[in-house]
């Protein structure tokens, strides 16, 4: 592909929160003690799994779609340069301003200045993957600026000083009672006598950040998806709270990773039909935003979109894992994922969690820097089929275990290597063969029943998180012999 305007041909690796400070296993192993966290993740992922399988069963065609939303992607992917260098000048033409960021630090100085320039130390904003990927309201914290999040589930996060977890659902690792405690203690002017009913904590909500909406000058969001025809960005949500921040403030200043443009507005008829019934269980989005460029007396009158590569174009390069660029973050691969169920989305220590975020995260950041992710799955498939736009992320999976595992052995065998090379050496040979099952059935005295609860070291690195089958009391030869009649 030729490169857009002002972009390196290779942006430098992801940046941002696209790493954690602790390998996937420690920290899952902490997740899982914590029985109030599985308790939440659990209710929340089967009630979202369960409308999710409601809506998509009235679909007669949502195989077709499926298939469909793989081949836009892909084709979209094939020509993305192009579908860019199309989307800044049509963005451009309707008086909107177009900017390019490597990667996070360069989106961040972008976005900083855009804000600084209004003389405002404030700005709205709408949820955003992309900004949370880049660590945006830490920096414009950083600079004097508030960030205050408006969508329900970000706000919860924000003030409970916490991390979000859910990529559709940030604080799905909360329950009402600890939202209402957080409310009662960072929310000003909430009534003392709130009580964890849903509508009431969403009308305290309401209340907090009515104020905000009106006062605010400046907004920032993301953009699930950017039409290269027309230059027009999409935002969809359930809240109303994305319109507000995209309609009432002067300036808007949008950040959205490269792989979200689409070529045409046919192209979105049927992503709209897959992502609401993917993510939130829905027919159609609640409230689908679109606006292109600047409109005089209706809506802000400086539109900004900062293009952020992250890692994107890197990714891109690789033929196998470009696929996971394709995905439209409807989380439906998180809420079937088991590990995700209950390991939660801190374990994974990026901003993306779940299948895609154990995918996604080390091919933006190399995957080097993100070696335990890949690592992070059972690997049973789940998420390929919840997955809208057929992302096998399995596959994904195990190819970034084996460029890893290459990685690391650097030219000497692993011990899986060794073990393997020895098992073909010793199954090669009927005397071997003969010997080594003797030799297993003294493994019988290590366990009872049908398993092996702890073996000796460096076998004990299998048994320390699994059992191991207790060999049986018959040989397989010894078997075939008395079945067969031969020996
Ligand atoms: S990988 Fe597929 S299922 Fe997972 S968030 Fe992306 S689009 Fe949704």
């Amino acid at each position: 592909m030729t490169v857009p305007l002002g972009m390196p041909a290779l942006a430098p690796p992801g940046v941002g929160h696209l790493r954690g400070g602790r390998p996937f296993p420690d920290a899952a192993r902490e997740a899982l003690a914590d029985t109030q966290l599985r308790r939440n993740l659990g209710h929340a992922t089967s009630t979202i799994r369960g409308k999710r399988a409601a809506v998509v069963a009235e679909c007669p065609d949502w195989e077709d779609l499926r298939r469909a939303g793989e081949a836009l992607k892909a084709a979209t992917m094939a020509r993305l340069d192009e579908h860019l260098e199309r989307l800044e000048r049509e963005v451009t033409a309707r008086g909107g301003q177009v900017h390019w960021a490597r990667d996070a630090h360069e989106a961040n100085a972008i976005v900083t200045r855009l804000v600084r320039e209004t003389g405002e130390t404030e700005v709205v904003k709408v949820k955003s993957m992309a900004t949370q990927e880049i660590g945006l309201n830490e920096a414009l914290a950083d600079a004097g600026i508030a960030a205050h999040e408006t969508d329900l589930a970000e706000l919860i996060v924000q003030l409970g000083g916490d991390l979000p977890s859910h990529i559709l659902v940030p604080a799905i690792h909360r329950n009402r009672a600890e939202i209402r405690e957080i409310f009662l203690r960072e929310m000003p002017g909430v009534d003392p006598e709130l009580t964890s009913e849903p509508r009431r904590l969403a009308m305290a909500a309401r209340a907090f950040l009515r104020e905000r909406f009106l006062r605010a000058k400046v907004a920032v969001s993301g953009a699930n998806f950017g039409v290269a025809d027309t230059g027009t960005l999409l935002v969809v949500e359930s809240e109303g709270n994305g319109r507000m921040c995209l309609t009432l403030p002067d300036t808007l200043i949008t950040v959205m990773g490269i792989e979200k443009v689409v070529p045409t507005w046919a192209d979105l008829e049927v992503f709209l039909q897959l992502l609401p019934r993917s993510s939130t269980g829905e027919r159609m989005n609640p409230y689908t935003s679109a606006w292109t460029g600047v409109t005089p007396g209706d809506g802000p009158r400086a539109v900004h979109l900062v293009l952020l590569d992250n890692g994107r174009t890197a990714t891109l390069a690789d033929p196998t894992g470009r696929a996971a660029l394709h995905c439209i973050k409807c989380s439906a691969c998180l809420n079937v994922c088991p590990v995700y169920e209950r390991a939660g989305g801190h374990a994974y220590g990026s901003v993306y969690p779940g299948p895609i975020g154990a995918v996604l995260s080390p091919q933006l950041t190399g995957v080097e820097d993100n070696a335990s992710l890949p690592y992070a799955s059972s690997l049973c498939g789940a998420c390929f089929d919840a997955c809208p736009v057929r992302i096998d992320i399995p596959s994904l999976l195990v190819d970034l275990r084996a460029r890893h595992v290459d990685a690391a052995r650097g030219g000497v065998p692993t011990a899986e290597a060794a073990a393997m090379a020895a098992a073909s050496w010793v199954m090669a040979d009927p005397r071997r063969f003969a010997a080594a099952e003797t030799a297993s059935r003294l493994g019988r005295l290590l366990g009872r029943g049908d398993h092996i609860a702890t073996l000796p070291p460096p076998l004990s690195a299998w048994t320390g998180s699994r059992d191991a089958p207790r060999p049986p009391a018959e040989t397989f030869r010894r078997w075939w012999a008395r079945e067969r009649g031969t020996s």
